[in-house]
């Protein structure tokens, strides 16, 4: 098998907001930096997102960081970690004009400032009133961003390599990352990136669920990387579901259509938020939400023939408004649904969205491991963005805080990366076993079938897995629906082992990408269910039945879930911000 071998400073993979933005920042820097991303660059996920980025401009209404932090923490159910989430909510105002200067073309307010929208979980005063903190450019923000940053990535002269699929990472015997190893998709050539650090962006893990809001590419390869590389998952029973997934589709509809003035109807026509969180309605957290249709569902309020959704009625809004702030909402409606939100409410129901877990970083980006009673940094290697987990979202998201975390914490990594390559100048020694032990990952897939009788197709492994995920680990959970769900994931893994390629005349590298993506799957769905049935309480995201409280005194910590024998091990929140007193856990109302 043809190996090329190329070496950098810094490798990059994944190209979506985070990685661009830490690789902005290393190109500036005139490090030699590296990005790989297994799709055009300007087609990473973030390119999807809607409504916007948080930040405590103050442009439409008062707002300080300081409350933007308190409802970080709170939205995060207290899981967060509040110096990251201190730090990321002091960087906000600063990350924007920083976009704006990289060209992002926010939408305006009649004097000329940057357009904010309220979002749910937003208060001003510490929960008092309603904040208006998400900063659009119309609902296509992420659109905006992606593009502003590749073509400033472009210009600094950032090396990108379109289109390879990243396998695994290289290891030497202490420990160190030394690049990865790549796969052009086009050519099937392997190719060897040797980097002084390296840094993982490839996203979240949204292909787990079967109808989720995320692009099919989202299948968590960098997070399954980082498990086989020995280092432990964080959190990972916390996925988001968000509200309104158009109902059986899955596209997303952005919490800024509730932000501009929707609301939640069921069957009887009731606004029925309002028994929910009295306070704030439909501007609750989406844990909240979401538990609140599932509910309005199972007790016989659902819409439609099925009784299986709930609408989201905008046909009350101005139609100026529609057109003008909700655009793609609009078009997503009509070309899917075949009706006109301007006149029409829309089938809505909680769908898959957001991976709250993922490597373990602080707030420089760094990959933080547990080392005895204590934690370490892995130095030289990094995560930023939905792979990884700072913690900010904690146990739950607030809509508008990723695209911030992405962009603060890409540039947080890019700057310590660039002290890191001051101190240690030379490469780290590459021994062959390393590459050999990545490369017999791929090489398993070009083996004929184990058993000829047996054989099982790549794809109808991953069907079952997303409805078995879907089935047995979605907005409300019990011990026994876990346990099953984790007993049949096993059967899973099991077959897996019998998946081959070879039932076809000819392999294509897609089909072997596919199966790569499968094995990446199986380990984060084992995660999650892994995780999801140890933790007993329910905190965020992470809804039990069978233990519907939230726990402090025995579950006010991270889950880390390591590959080898399936082990958890917990350790602290850092409940200690920078600058500011800590915000001590209390009952979550909205
Ligand atoms: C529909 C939708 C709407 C959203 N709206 C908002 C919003 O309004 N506001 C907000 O704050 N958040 C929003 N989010 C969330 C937010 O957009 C994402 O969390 C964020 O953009 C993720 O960025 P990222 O850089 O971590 O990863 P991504 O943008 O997902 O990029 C991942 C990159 O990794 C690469 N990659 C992955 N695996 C490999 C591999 N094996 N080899 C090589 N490359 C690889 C991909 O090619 C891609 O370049 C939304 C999400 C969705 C799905």
């Amino acid at each position: 098998m043809k190996m090329t071998h190329r070496r950098f400073d810094a490798l990059v993979i994944g190209a979506g907001g985070g990685g661009l933005r830490a690789a902005l920042q290393l190109a500036r820097a005139d490090a030699k930096v590296a990005v790989v991303s297994k799709v055009f660059p300007t087609r990473s996920h973030t390119v999807a997102a809607q409504g916007g980025m948080n930040a405590a401009l103050a442009n439409t209404l008062d707002d300080h960081w300081h409350w933007h932090m308190y409802d970080t923490i709170k939205g995060s159910d207290y899981l967060g970690d509040q110096d990251a989430i201190e730090y990321m909510c002091r960087a906000a105002p600063h990350a924007v004009i920083d976009l704006e200067h990289f060209g992002v073309p926010f939408s305006r307010l009649d004097n000329g400032t940057i357009y904010q929208r309220a979002f749910g979980g937003q208060s001003q005063n510490f929960g008092e009133s309603q904040a208006a903190r998400t900063c659009a450019a119309a609902d296509r923000t992420g659109h905006a961003i992606l593009h502003s940053l590749y073509q400033q990535n472009i210009r600094a002269k950032t090396h990108f390599f379109d289109e390879y699929f990243a396998m695994d990472l290289i290891q030497d015997e202490q420990g160190y990352i030394l690049g990865a190893l790549t796969l052009e998709i086009a050519t099937g050539e392997v190719l060897l990136i040797e980097a002084k650090t390296t840094l993982i962006a490839t996203g979240g893990v949204g292909e787990l669920f079967r109808t989720n809001t995320n692009a099919s590419i989202n299948t968590g390869d960098g997070m399954a990387m980082a498990l086989r590389a020995g280092i432990p998952l964080q959190d990972m029973e916390f996925f988001q579901f968000h509200p309104t997934g158009i109902a059986g589709k899955g596209m997303l509809i952005t919490e800024g259509a509730r932000g501009e003035g929707g609301y939640l109807i069921n069957s009887e026509g009731e606004r029925f938020m309002q028994r929910y969180a009295p306070k704030v309605k439909d501007l609750a957290s989406r844990d909240v939400v979401s538990r609140a249709v599932a509910l309005e569902v199972r007790e016989g309020r659902g819409c439609g023939e099925n009784k299986d959704y709930v609408y989201l009625k905008l046909d009350h809004l101005d139609a100026e408004v529609i057109k003008r702030r909700l655009p793609g909402i609009r078009d997503l409606c009509l070309t899917f649904l075949h009706i006109d939100p301007i006149n029409t409410p829309i089938p809505v129901f909680p769908t898959a969205h957001y991976t709250m877990g993922g490597i373990p970083t602080n707030r420089f980006g760094q990959v933080v491991v547990p080392v005895g009673g204590g934690e370490e940094v892995l130095p030289g290697f990094y995560a930023v963005g939905e792979c990884a987990c700072a913690s900010v979202h904690g146990a739950n998201r607030l809509g508008g805080n990723s695209l911030l975390d992405i962009v603060v914490f890409g540039r947080a990594a890019g700057d310590n990366i660039i002290q890191y390559l001051k101190d240690n100048r030379y490469h780290r020694k590459l021994n062959q076993d390393s590459v050999d032990k990545a490369l017999a990952h791929l090489l398993r897939w070009d083996k004929k079938p184990l058993d000829k009788q047996k054989v099982e197709r790549v794809d109808t492994l991953k069907q079952e897995l997303q409805q078995l995920m879907e089935t047995y680990c979605g907005v409300f959970r019990t011990e026994d629906i876990l346990q099953q769900g984790l007993d049949k994931i096993m059967q899973l893994e099991e077959r897996l082992q019998y998946a081959c390629l070879h039932d076809h005349s000819k392999v294509f590298n897609t089909a072997r990408i596919e199966a790569l993506e499968l094995e990446n799957l199986l380990d984060l769905g084992i995660a999650t269910l892994t995780a999801a049935l140890a933790r007993k309480e329910s905190r965020g995201a992470h809804s039990r039945e069978d233990y519907p409280d939230r726990d402090d005194k025995h579950w006010l910590q991270h889950s880390l879930f390591f590959k080898e024998k399936r082990r958890l091990q917990h350790k602290p929140v850092r409940m200690r911000p920078i600058s500011v007193d800590s915000f001590p856990p209390k009952e979550r109302v909205y």
